[in-house]
């Protein structure tokens, strides 16, 4: 019987709110992992941006610098390091990266990724169909005056605790379409305000993400010239994220660092419905397969995804099923029913989980300011529980010890995936600073 992992001690301790450090046993080798997903399936999103890179130049001319690619920076941060072990003994062995996301173009977020790829994907289509464009065409005609008007009759829809929405709404304005999206009861008032002044129709829900989803998809699945961008189920979001690995490849290659059998990378991303840090995962144990290990994390109120993988039930089952509110500060995480594709894709991928309680992400947030002068939204900090946990709770641990990595430690990369934060308006960052909980 499939209730019976509300007995799984892992599911009683988060259903007490416990924060759990979780080991997935269902993790094996990568040559033995069977997906119906490839390498290939991200070179064909790699390829659709690099064709899209001259249209996205001159929509969005900050992407100019950079070509028209949608990419973040990977820093050092040896000074958070420092801070870590200095607030929490955290000894963290290696070097430690920062992944910035949160200063990716246009979005402010890792849904710059998925959202912007899925956007111009479906623009793609819509303009082979009407033969507004071939493939070998410039796709910078696509921002002509009469390819605008083709796409402002069709409606881009999209359910989103707030970053997403930014994301879509943001990048489908500006290519011309009418968007309209549904936003959660979590989604902060600044990202709906941002929205609606690019022109999107904002919906506001009481009610909790997935109900904005669901209704989201209804209005949209009842309008034939509608796209509904479904982030509970997409593989087109997934792959856009997918793409950050051989970026990532590339850019520790430029910074001399091995990911080898003797160079262990460890990657710490912040979890929601589960899009972002399974396309990112898929993608990396591709490129990297074993050397890479990879662990979510999620809040304690809010662990949609660990839940699913737990219990095996996935999108079948609910954080409230577990008496959780759902409810947490780490407004990007705020989803109680995680996505049914990504979790199963994930069983034998992901290394394991971390939660934290809401209070952490402020706590982490100050510490990594303070100490590298760079500001992240309170989910975006949620990454930095992995390498504080990683060698201080036993599960990991032992996770270290029957991988056989106890002695590379000392040569192994830690990248705290930051995935959101540089649109965060003045005024926020500071009711941000000055939380505490
Ligand atoms: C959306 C989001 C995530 C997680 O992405 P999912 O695809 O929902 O799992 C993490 N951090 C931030 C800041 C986000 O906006």
């Amino acid at each position: 019987m499939k209730e019976d992992y509300r007995k799984l001690p892992v599911a009683e301790k988060l259903s007490n709110e416990e924060e759990v450090v979780w080991i997935n046993p269902k993790h094996v080798p990568f040559a033995k992992s069977s997906l119906d997903i490839h390498m290939a399936d991200i070179e064909d999103a790699e390829m659709r941006l690099a064709r899209f890179a001259s249209f996205i130049m001159k929509c969005f001319p900050e992407t100019c610098a950079d070509n028209g690619l949608i990419e973040s920076a990977l820093t050092p941060i040896p000074k958070m390091q420092e801070a870590l072990k200095e607030a929490y003994g955290a000894d963290i062995p290696g070097q430690l990266f920062l992944k910035q996301d949160s200063h990716l173009a246009i979005a402010g977020s890792v849904k710059a990724r998925g959202g912007i790829y899925e956007v111009l994907k479906h623009t793609e289509e819509l303009a082979f169909e009407a033969g507004l464009l071939r493939p070998e065409d410039d796709y910078a005609r696509l921002a002509e005056p009469e390819c605008r008007e083709f796409f402002s009759q069709y409606t881009i829809q999209v359910g989103s605790t707030g970053n997403l929405g930014l994301s879509i709404g943001i990048s489908s304005a500006a290519i011309g379409y009418k968007v309209i999206v549904h936003m959660s009861a979590d989604a902060r008032q600044w990202k709906k305000d941002m929205l609606r002044a690019h022109g999107v129709i904002v919906k506001e829900y009481e009610s909790d993400y997935s109900e904005a989803v669901k209704e989201g998809r209804r209005l949209s699945d009842a309008d034939p010239k509608s796209y509904f961008v479904d982030d509970e189920n997409s593989v087109n979001l997934f792959m856009g994220y997918a793409v950050a690995a051989r970026r990532l490849k590339k850019q520790l290659e430029d910074r001399e660092v091995m990911v080898d059998e003797e160079h262990p990378l460890f990657v710490y991303i912040p979890c929601g419905v589960g899009g972002a840090p399974g396309g990112v995962t898929f993608g990396m144990k591709e490129v990297w397969g074993d050397y890479v290990h990879c662990f979510f994390v999620e809040p304690v109120q809010a662990p949609a995804m660990l839940l699913g993988m737990v219990s095996g039930l996935h999108n079948d089952v609910c954080v409230q099923d577990i008496g959780l509110t759902g409810l947490t500060h780490a407004d990007g995480l705020a989803v109680g029913r995680p996505s049914g594709f990504v979790g199963k894709v994930m069983e034998p991928l992901l290394s394991g989980e971390f939660t934290l309680a809401d209070k952490w992400l402020y706590e982490y947030m100050r510490i990594f300011l303070d100490a590298e002068g760079i500001f992240l939204e309170p989910s975006a900090c949620a990454a930095f529980a992995g390498p504080i946990k990683l060698l201080a709770r036993e599960e990991t641990r032992t996770y270290i010890k029957e991988n056989g990595l106890e002695d590379k430690m000392d040569r192994a990369t830690h990248i705290a995936w930051a995935t959101g934060g540089s649109l965060v308006p003045d005024d926020i960052r500071e009711e941000y600073k000055n939380t505490y909980l």
